[in-house]
């Protein structure tokens, strides 16, 4: 006699219904997905095998499981993305951090293993992954976040929290550095640098799910860093670093920027793939 074993029914049709609406990796996703609904890991989900799942597990499962056929990301679904080996709370209304972002972070601590780093800036900070991962990495450190999102801005606020870095995080709604006071040692940002006519052209996951404030760089996707390259010389302190993100084929533009705005480029770092990614500057 076959034994009932309600989880693997409940991952097989899971598993069915998530490859036929084309999620990469259907296997995966359904065990995820169940573990975050049972409150435990892989090694849980297997331990459950051959018990019961109750009505209530059953309900809540079947509802992760169609956001994810309607390609919400999974770190939407599961309230959580892992950033610089840190736990970030995300919400539908902040950008996902992601792996290539941490190339900013890496940067800022190898230019500043000798120079020291009292204030940090991150401008449009989201979760706050920028911001708070670099106040681990600098411990004697303070930091500002700003975001224009009301609703992000909180979600970073609940990171500063989580994470325990509140007593040296502050979390600010503004435009860009409007409203920002003072000058930093390090000024970190990875703007919204997609072209608003590529934004539907994106994977489902981003294009209908990821903040579009996040995303749209304008038309040709420079917009932010038109506005904030030629802030620097007010808001960096002296021998401070600005390290922004930027996009694929971006970095010509860029540098051009940078020098319109009397900035001296001192590297352009790439991410995991190769592309240039990360532009770090000095005021002269
Ligand atoms: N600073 C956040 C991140 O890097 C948010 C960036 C954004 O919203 N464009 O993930």
């Amino acid at each position: 006699m076959v034994r009932h074993d309600a989880v693997e029914a409940a991952l097989r049709e899971a598993t069915a219904e998530l490859a036929a609406a084309e999620i990469e990796q259907p296997h995966r996703d359904a065990r995820i997905l169940l573990g975050h609904v049972l409150g435990v890991d892989q090694a849980g989900v297997l331990r459950r095998r051959g018990a019961d799942l109750s009505s209530a597990e059953l309900a809540l499962f079947a509802n992760a499981v169609a956001r994810r056929a309607a390609h919400e990301p999974m770190a939407t679904i599961l309230g959580r993305r892992e950033f610089w080996s840190l736990d970030f709370i995300v919400s539908p209304e902040t950008l996902i951090p992601r792996p290539d972002t941490e190339v900013i972070v890496e940067s800022a601590v190898a230019l500043h293993a000798e120079r020291p780093v009292r204030r940090i800036l991150d401008l449009g900070t989201g979760t706050g992954c920028l911001l708070l991962a670099a106040l681990t990495e600098f411990p004697g450190a303070w930091g500002l976040g700003v975001d224009l999102s009301p609703a992000a801005a909180a979600v970073a606020l609940r990171n500063t929290r989580a994470l325990r870095l509140a007593d040296r995080a502050a979390i600010m709604v503004g435009r860009w550095v409007e409203a920002v006071e003072g000058r930093f040692d390090l000024i970190l940002c990875n703007p919204p640098y997609i072209r608003e006519a590529d934004i539907a052209g994106l994977m489902p996951e981003v294009a209908a799910h990821e903040p579009r404030m996040a995303l749209d760089g304008g038309a040709d996707g420079l917009d932010p860093y038109r506005i904030l390259f030629p802030e620097m010389h007010r808001k960096l302190a002296p021998g401070g670093t600005a390290l922004f993100e930027f996009g694929i084929g971006q970095a010509d533009a860029l540098l051009d920027l940078a020098r319109a705005s009397g900035l001296a480029v001192v590297a352009v770092k790439t991410d995991l793939a190769g592309h240039p990614r990360v532009m770090i500057m000095r005021c002269p």
